[in-house]
């Protein structure tokens, strides 16, 4: 038997699949961001699936997790090296770039969405083909942009009805003001590092502000005393700080900073946010994000500056059903047609064909006759009605239908009329 890759999800219709991997649930998600893109006006871009390598390796940065571990590269036929998205932002901005999108307007609100792929251990939360969407805001060196992609994730996690969840903020600084810290913590850690992981010693050498994400137990004390990168800011940076955490305060947003947040990319500058949820285990993030004001001019753009941020659906979705605050989308059938007599299926067909032109969700059975059999496929199927065709009423011009949540049955005349226009008017008067 043929097996998916490991950390690759097939997403099954509900009767079929489990957890998280649930087709209605995705597109409740789904429904959701097209509303929240609508409310905030961000229009949606999508970009190819794989890129040239160096659009990664320049983007992410040659340093971080995701470029030096985690990239799905591959050569082609032409032997040029391609590599599966691993995230959004790098592609945005070349598409950006590419585009010349900054002399067509001052402000680009866009949102995207998708599958990205990371060879990462697979666990709970964490996958290698999994499914991010995100928005990015270009143009705006105001806080108020930080403010804007923040609280458009607030109020989507608020609208699906999730509790639980936290905001956390810090800033890392400009170029300038994060050299100075870098050189604090060589100076902090350099004596500390033997009673540290072997990841620590690693990224004591290449990236070093990445430390401070470590999870291990034995290099926490150390790690909880580190000095603040809020000291060793530049007064612009500060000052740019405080503006985003003025803009919460404003709205409302309640929020934590937390020194030690430096996400795992490495073109973030100035804000970094996430929000995470605690009832999820180990990859507790849901959203993450922050401001990059130099990757446009690293890519090969200008020196424009933007904010963006991203989650992933498939740890939305368990944070949702965690608090069991998710219902799927009702796609259910509200008509299913339960043939009594095998002369009249030609009829039953136009039926079926007729009440979905006049865009009422229907389905049928299996083309069984047996009518107990049909029924118990009807209430399977979640349709509100069966509608009996065939049978002693239909032939005295009436149409029997069973409520299948009630089991009340129904006889109503189309003598007057035809079977299609009763059904029609029955759909629009029936509450849903
Ligand atoms: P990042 O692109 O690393 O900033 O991640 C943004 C969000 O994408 C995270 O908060 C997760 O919700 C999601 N995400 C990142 N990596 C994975 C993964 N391997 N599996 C599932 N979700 C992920």
């Amino acid at each position: 038997m043929q097996k998916k890759i490991k950390g690759t999800n097939d997403i099954l219709p509900g009767f079929l699949g489990e957890g998280v991997f649930v087709s209605e649930f995705w597109q409740k998600i789904e429904e959701e961001i097209l509303n929240i893109a609508g409310l905030y006006s961000y229009r949606e871009i999508r970009t190819p699936i794989f890129e040239n390598t160096e659009v990664f390796v320049k983007g992410i940065g040659d340093t971080s997790d995701i470029v030096t571990k985690e990239m799905y590269t591959f050569s082609d036929r032409g032997d040029r090296s391609m590599t599966l998205r691993p995230e959004g932002t790098a592609s945005i901005v070349r598409s950006y770039i590419e585009n010349s999108i900054m002399k067509k307007e001052p402000i680009s609100r866009f949102f995207y969405g998708g599958p990205m792929f990371r060879a990462e251990r697979p666990q709970k939360g964490r996958y290698r083909q999994f499914h991010q969407f995100g928005v990015e805001c270009i143009g705006g060196d105001s806080a108020k942009y930080d403010i804007e992609v923040i609280s458009l994730f607030w109020i989507l996690l608020s609208r699906l009805g999730l509790k639980d969840m936290e905001l956390v903020i810090n800033s890392v600084g400009n170029t300038q003001s994060r050299a100075v810290y870098l050189d604090k913590l060589k100076i902090y850690f350099k004596d500390k590092l033997d009673g540290m992981c072997k990841e620590c010693k690693d990224r004591y050498e290449k990236n070093i502000l990445r430390m401070l994400d470590c999870k291990v137990d034995g290099c926490q004390d150390i790690l909880n005393a580190v000095p603040s990168i809020i000291d060793s800011l530049s007064q612009e940076s500060k000052d740019f700080f405080n503006g985003v955490k003025d803009g919460l305060e404003n709205l409302g947003i309640p929020y934590i900073i937390s020194n030690r947040l430096v996400r795992g990319l490495d073109y973030y500058t100035e804000t970094a946010f996430e929000i995470i949820h605690g009832g999820i285990g180990a990859q507790s993030t849901i959203v993450g994000g922050g401001r990059y004001n130099d990757l446009i001019l690293q890519s090969g753009g200008n020196s424009v500056p933007a904010v963006g941020a991203a989650f992933g659906i498939e740890r939305l979705l368990l944070a949702l059903l965690d608090e069991g605050v998710i219902s799927p989308v009702d796609n259910e059938p509200f008509y299913f047609i339960v043939l009594l007599d095998k002369e009249m299926e030609a009829d039953a067909q136009k039926i079926l064909y007729d009440l979905r032109l006049e865009g009422i969700p229907s389905t049928e059975s299996d083309g069984s006759r047996n009518m107990a059999k049909q029924l118990k496929l009807a209430d399977k199927s979640g349709a509100r009605f069966a509608v009996f065709i065939g049978g002693d009423e239909w032939t005295a011009s009436s149409v029997m239908l069973k409520d299948l949540k009630t089991s009340k049955q129904n006889e109503i005349s189309f003598k007057d009329s035809d079977p299609l226009s009763v059904l029609t008017s029955f759909f629009k008067e029936t509450d849903k």
